[in-house]
């Protein structure tokens, strides 16, 4: 353990580094426009609530053109929803749905005040996502991911060859929507090594523009919520996998004893049981500490492609 004085030396050093690479001298209110990457669940959900809550106008490029019309699709579903319960009038849908533009093309961000980043938990692509978005937008656009799970730090050091310039990675930042977007209040803001406080800040506004309550979080394994959360959904598969208690034990003593809306074996299928296994995985890998150990029976559904609502079979049957 660091004494006292190593560790406020250290915390003085990190500071210096970031007073240092500050480029990003913009406000959240300064966010006219956003750049969303990825129009899977998490991405599209995104860029509606920003639409809504922002009216921003908000790029969103997908490298599929089936998944751009589905998310668009399922964009029109949720407008129309909000409409049918008097959420929002018809006339307030439909500016917020001429705010969503379509793209194939990255080239298409090099334009926008904010960026976030939702692909699949693929490092490599991520990384190389990164790599061009230093390169496309300007140099005030934050740089944003929405990570389950990759260190902050490694993605922002991705925008550049040179570690010492940090014009780039300061403005790397996470900011990790739970998922439904549209539902679920809570976003974590991780700052990686690099991230300065500018980019920090500008976040945490961001977010509160969408009308989120931000928690504020480290660059570890699992974050904050990933970190409480996954340990809890590994447990209750080991306690399914060592007979301790059935499917529907395990998930109604949850449910009617902890006041939540789904069980942790529900809850893992809907989040998606292979998603589950990787984060289990990273923080087991990263941390070494046995406690993270993912349930074999976990790892033998994925293997059956039993990955849950997605695929139509988890722990129960859709
Ligand atoms: P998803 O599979 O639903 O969507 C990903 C989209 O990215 C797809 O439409 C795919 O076509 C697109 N894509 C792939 N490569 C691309 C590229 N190079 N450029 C542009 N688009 C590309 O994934 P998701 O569930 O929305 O997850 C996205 C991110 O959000 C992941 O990092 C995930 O860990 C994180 N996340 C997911 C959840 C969740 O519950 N699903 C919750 C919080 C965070």
């Amino acid at each position: 353990m660091a004494s006292p004085l190593l560790r406020m030396r250290a915390l003085g050093a990190c500071r210096q580094i970031r007073s240092f690479s500050d480029t990003s001298r913009r406000n959240a209110a300064d966010v006219k426009s956003l750049g969303v990457i990825g129009a899977g669940q998490m991405g599209l959900g995104i860029a509606l609530v920003a639409a809504q809550k922002a009216q921003v106008p908000v790029t969103i490029i997908d490298t599929s053109d089936k998944a751009l019309s589905k998310g668009l699709a399922f964009a029109d579903k949720l407008l129309a929803k909000d409409v049918a319960k008097s959420r929002m009038t018809q006339d307030q849908a439909d500016q917020a749905r001429a705010l969503l533009k379509p793209s194939m093309k990255m080239e298409d961000l090099s334009s926008v005040d904010f960026v976030i980043e939702a692909v699949p938990e693929i490092p490599k692509l991520k990384y190389d996502i990164f790599g061009n978005l230093a390169k496309i937008c300007p140099k005030h656009t934050i740089l944003a991911t929405n990570t389950s799970s990759i260190s902050i730090t490694k993605i922002a050091a991705a925008t550049t060859s040179d570690p010492t310039d940090t014009s780039a990675s300061s403005r790397v930042v996470s900011t990790h929507f739970m998922n439904p977007v549209p539902v679920q209040k809570g976003v974590e803001i991780i700052s990686g090594l690099q991230t300065s406080k500018e980019t920090l800040d500008t976040a945490v506004e961001f977010c509160k523009r969408l009308g989120k309550v931000t928690s504020v979080s480290a660059d570890t394994p699992g974050f904050l919520a990933n970190r409480i959360l996954m340990p809890y959904i590994n447990e209750a598969v080991i306690c399914l996998e060592t007979g301790v208690g059935d499917r529907d034990s395990i998930d109604d003593i949850m449910r009617n004893g902890t006041n939540v809306p789904m069980g942790p074996l529900q809850l893992a299928d809907f989040i998606g049981l292979d998603t589950c296994l990787s984060i289990m995985k990273v923080l087991y890998q990263e941390t070494g500490d046995s406690k993270y150990r993912p349930s074999v029976l976990l790892g033998k559904m994925v293997d059956a492609g039993w990955l849950g609502k997605k695929s139509g079979k988890g722990f129960y049957d859709y």
